[in-house]
């Protein structure tokens, strides 16, 4: 844009050996700077000139001020609006600052109940702890002293280990009695059995083998005669069962047929 001879009277192209980013600033950013330190600045507005060449133009005082003017009457119009309202402003943050405040008094609080609340689980399990850990040691009601209701044999004085300390010879105790527990029940699979308390009364081993298992009064299924049927039939009824609650055991008769094979399908239920 080349500036006509009217406009020349109001702006002032000047020469690129004059820029100076010292002395130069954009219009917006030099009405943005207080009177007071405008004195050795001037503002520029960027054109540019047909053949694509940049130029800065210096506008008049008079255009400067009537600009000044305007941005005073538009900041005057948010004010009004209350877009950046210095009071509005003012307010907000005080908000801001109040709930930040109130924000760390509420974590402050939390954290001082969590800490109470973590030292009297702290304190009520150790109490629980040497509670148990006593009653195993004075051989009280052992049935009781442990939380996953196993119950602890009896040890005799001999067998808790002086040097040891009490937690070392109550987990010696708790490895014994699950030792004695296994053995048990290796014992215990050897005969055919039945958990009568979980059967479902569904009557399939009792049509199957009605003389091998009856119902008791409260209608659930128990072996009433071992010896009045097969191994195999002990076998197809713990198969049936849809309780599971049926355990054949080993054979009585070693010269049942079909041994081998059945005393494999009958491990998967004792
Ligand atoms: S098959 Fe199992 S659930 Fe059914 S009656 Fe016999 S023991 Fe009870």
């Amino acid at each position: 844009m080349v500036l006509s001879a009217d406009a020349k009277n109001y702006y002032l192209d000047v020469p690129a050996q004059f820029w100076s980013e010292d002395s130069l600033l954009p219009l917006a950013e030099y009405l943005r700077l207080p009177l007071k330190d405008t004195h050795d600045k001037l503002p520029f507005l960027w054109t540019i000139d047909e053949q694509r060449v940049l130029h800065r133009i210096l506008p008049n005082i008079m255009l400067t001020e009537i600009c000044r003017e305007r941005l005073d009457a538009w900041s005057f119009v948010q004010d009004f609006g209350g877009s950046n309202n210095y009071h509005a402003k003012v307010a907000a943050e005080q908000e801001r600052t109040e709930a930040a405040v109130e924000t760390e008094k509420k974590i402050a609080e939390l954290e001082v109940k969590h800490q109470a609340e973590l030292e009297q689980v702290r304190q009520q399990t150790a109490a629980e702890a040497m509670e148990r850990l006593s009653a195993v040691l004075m051989d009280l009601d052992p049935l009781s002293v442990l939380p996953s209701g196993k119950a602890v044999k009896a040890a005799k004085p001999e067998e808790l280990t002086p040097m040891k300390s009490a937690e070392q010879n109550l987990a010696q105790l708790v490895e014994d009695t699950e030792e004695d527990e296994e053995v048990a029940d290796e014992e215990i699979s050897e005969e055919a059995w039945l958990e009568t308390f979980r059967c479902t009364t569904c009557n399939e081993c009792t049509e199957m083998s009605p003389a091998v298992f009856d119902y008791n009064e409260d209608k659930q299924a128990f072996i009433k005669d071992i010896n009045a049927g097969t191994f195999k039939e002990l076998v197809l009824a713990a198969e049936e069962c849809p309780a599971k609650c049926i355990h054949p055991g080993q054979p009585l008769n070693p010269d049942e047929a079909g041994l081998e094979d059945l005393i494999k399908r009958a491990a998967v239920f004792n």
